[in-house]
């Protein structure tokens, strides 16, 4: 695909200009962030933090208040997606792990050499590596810059790298292709992880993106390859 057209920070400074200051990320609290996570698969942002907002108003979101749950009023919470009663047994699963392996806290797990902090996270369900690396960022615990599907999207169609069939691989060529590109500090990593995410949600949609409407459509290798094969 070639080199990209527009550098990683004027990327972040343009998606600004078009969409305004990024939205804070939901918790800094890392067990929140994975419960939050598992609260209720497949389901919209929207209807995902009604549901944490749910628990943590009917049921709490300590690990013992989680344990002392009915399975079946956790499936109820997690009726906000499909598959509600995987979620209350996700739910379970999480709080077991937190109460039995980090005595209720994570922050403290957080504080260690990085490749311990990610494998501590990573022992929770729907937690991988990007979804590791989003909970570091956002508690403060390690300045990466972490990327969801749809920031993912957005840098390798701009052109930081080619997309492979695994997305393991593609994640790790986009991070190649812009460490030597991104800000140090947290506000900034932050800004730009929720920034790209809302594009991809936005306008670099997974099908039929919305390149007319695009802020960074002139430098975007997708788009000038789709304009190149009409
Ligand atoms: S031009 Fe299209 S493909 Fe490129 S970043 Fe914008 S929406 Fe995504």
């Amino acid at each position: 695909m070639g080199k990209p057209t527009i550098t990683f920070s004027k990327l972040v400074d343009k998606l600004q200009q078009h969409y305004g200051t990024p939205a804070p990320p939901p918790s800094a609290d890392p067990l929140e962030l994975i419960i939050r996570e598992n609260v209720a698969y497949l389901a919209s942002d929207q209807r995902r933090a009604a549901a944490f907002t749910a628990l943590k108003e009917t049921i709490g979101t300590r690990p013992e208040q989680i344990l002392a749950a009915e399975h079946s009023a956790l499936a109820k919470i997690g009726k906000a997606g499909i598959l509600p009663d995987i979620s209350a047994e996700k739910l379970l699963t999480i709080a077991k792990i937190a109460y039995e392996g980090f005595d209720g806290d994570l922050r403290p797990a957080l504080k260690k050499p990085l490749p311990q902090a990610k494998k501590a996270l990573k022992k929770f369900p729907s937690i991988g590596d990007p979804g590791a690396e989003k909970i570091l960022l956002f508690t403060r615990s390690y300045p990466v810059m972490a990327l969801d599907s749809n920031g993912l999207r957005v840098l390798y169609r701009v052109g930081f790298a080619d997309e492979q069939k695994n997305y393991s691989a593609t994640y790790r060529l986009v991070q190649d292709a812009i460490r030597s590109q991104l800000p140090r500090d947290y506000d900034s990593l932050i800004g730009a992880h929720q920034l790209l995410r809302q594009h991809g949600q936005e306008l670099c949609k997974r099908t039929k993106p919305r390149c007319a409407e695009c802020p960074v459509r002139t430098e975007c290798a997708y788009n000038r390859n789709a304009a190149l094969s009409q």
